[in-house]
């Protein structure tokens, strides 16, 4: 293929090549990197696949950690040569007081920058303009390094996070539990249910994607609320006793909407180690972002009243549906203490769901008082026909099957077990109440497509504050 004569032109030109320095740079650091694979070619047994692919792993950070340094040195030229600055505070022109080093370790390798140190006897602020430009943080481990590590850690114990992405990337990462402990607490500091939540205009977004799976009517919006219970302890004392641990319970939200074929679209979880009262004006500002005229809610949970009284308190006009396998369990135990056949029993429950499900709620009682001839189950009886009565209306399964509203809660029960349980249930963990709710809010964040945002706010604070403290 022959080229335009424009090109021919602009590459016979005598232009710089802004690029230059990067490309030598680059070309001095691939041969680098070449030396150091060379006994590949002379080792005794020849190395295999996987070998070979291990050693340019673990050494190829020679060549993307030069390129990487020379391209920021060629980006911040300016401020790496520069011998005066405003104070940030003031504006007065300061004089450079001196350079510094500083090493720093990115995923793609280390790097090391000699910048000028300004300090400002007037406002009492010293500083590296560099450090700004570039957000270079204080510790070694950059944030392209934190962020990752930070991700993972929301999965397993942070040190293990660590380990995993250093594996992975080839580039020594060590961060301890230490250091985790405090990245969490300051994360989940600004992980608000604000953020953690989708905005607006994203749960808009979300629904107008499940209209498409409803040609004829609103798509339906289920909000699903459960609660699990969780170890948790107080803080150590300042001899670093502990004191005993106490189960509490998770309280958990899942708003979502169901598509097709089992498939759901998730428009948010909020799970937190809280009371009641929390919860409710938790979901009550979940509830503002709910464009409630474009949806058809449903309202699910079991037969908890704090879960009804939260839900209905916060939507209104949600259609309420009591979790079906919840109901049928209740049914089911009084049922076999009262057959002894468990033909009949099946039968009796099936016919008591049956009925239920068309919202025959006064037939189903009526059969259960003639039970009452025997006394000894007038306990239980008692509990099932005020379970029953208490939930009157929200039972019409029939109905909600024909206009497409789950009658399970399984979507909320799967929520608490991959929100909640899977990382504090870990063996052995009992989380103080706050950490737990940072590490809830992370994984929340992570389910609802919003951990980027929530990193993004994290890291606008880290280099706010390097800017405060100079
Ligand atoms: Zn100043």
């Amino acid at each position: 293929m022959g080229r335009s004569r424009k090109e021919n032109r602009e590459c016979s030109s005598p232009k710089i090549d802004p690029m230059a320095n990067i490309r030598k740079a680059a070309h001095e650091k691939l041969d680098c990197w070449i030396d150091e694979l060379s006994p590949l070619l002379t080792e005794e047994k020849p190395p295999t696949l996987m070998e070979v692919s291990t050693r340019i792993t673990e050494t190829r950070s020679t060549l993307t950690g030069g390129v990487l340094d020379s391209i920021n040195k060629e980006i911040h030229k300016h401020l790496l040569t520069q011998k005066q600055s405003h104070c940030p505070k003031c504006k007065k022109i300061l004089m450079r007081k001196r350079v510094d080093n500083k090493n720093y370790n990115t995923l793609q390798g280390s790097g090391s920058i000699e910048r000028p140190y300004y300090h400002c006897r007037d406002c009492g602020i010293g500083f590296h303009p560099l450090d700004e430009a570039m957000e270079l943080t204080r510790s070694v481990h950059q944030l392209d390094i934190e962020e990752k590590v930070l991700k993972l850690a929301t999965e397993m114990p942070y040190k293990r996070a660590a380990e995993l992405v250093s594996d992975i990337s080839g580039i020594p990462v060590s961060l301890s539990n230490h250091h985790g402990h405090d990245t969490l607490c300051d994360v989940s500091g600004i992980a608000d249910l604000d953020i953690v939540v989708p905005s607006q205009e994203e749960i808009e977004q979300r629904i107008e994607e499940a209209s498409q799976y409803y040609p004829k009517e609103k798509p339906v919006l289920v909000v699903a609320l459960d609660g699990a219970y969780t170890p948790t302890r107080p803080r150590s004392n300042r001899k670093g006793k502990r004191g005993a641990g106490e189960w509490k319970e998770v309280k958990g939200v899942r708003l979502y909407l169901p598509i097709e074929k089992g498939r759901i679209i998730q428009i948010a979880s909020w799970h937190q180690i809280q009371n009641k009262d929390q919860m409710l004006a938790d979901i009550k500002e979940i509830a503002k972002l709910i464009p409630t005229e474009k949806v058809r809610i449903a309202l699910l949970g079991d037969g908890a009243s704090w879960v009804w009284n939260t839900l209905t308190e916060c939507f209104p006009d949600g259609k309420e549906v009591l979790d079906y396998f919840h109901c049928k369990e209740h049914i089911h135990k009084v049922a076999e203490a009262h057959y002894d056949d468990p033909v009949k029993m099946e039968q009796w429950v099936e016919s008591a769901m049956a009925r239920l499900s068309l919202n025959e709620v006064d037939s189903v009682i009526r059969g259960l008082q003639r039970f009452k001839s025997n006394p000894l189950e007038s306990d239980e009886l008692d509990k099932l026909i005020t379970y029953l009565s208490n939930h009157r209306g929200r039972f019409d399964y029939d109905r909600c099957k024909r206009e497409g509203i789950p009658i399970g809660s399984g979507a909320i029960e799967s929520a608490n077990k991959f929100i909640s349980h899977i990382r504090l249930k870990r063996s052995g963990a009992w989380w103080v109440v706050e950490n737990g709710n940072g590490m809830l809010r992370l994984r929340c964040a992570l389910y609802n497509g919003t951990f980027d945002r929530v990193f993004d706010r994290y890291r606008t604070k880290k280099i706010r504050q390097m800017e405060t403290n100079g």
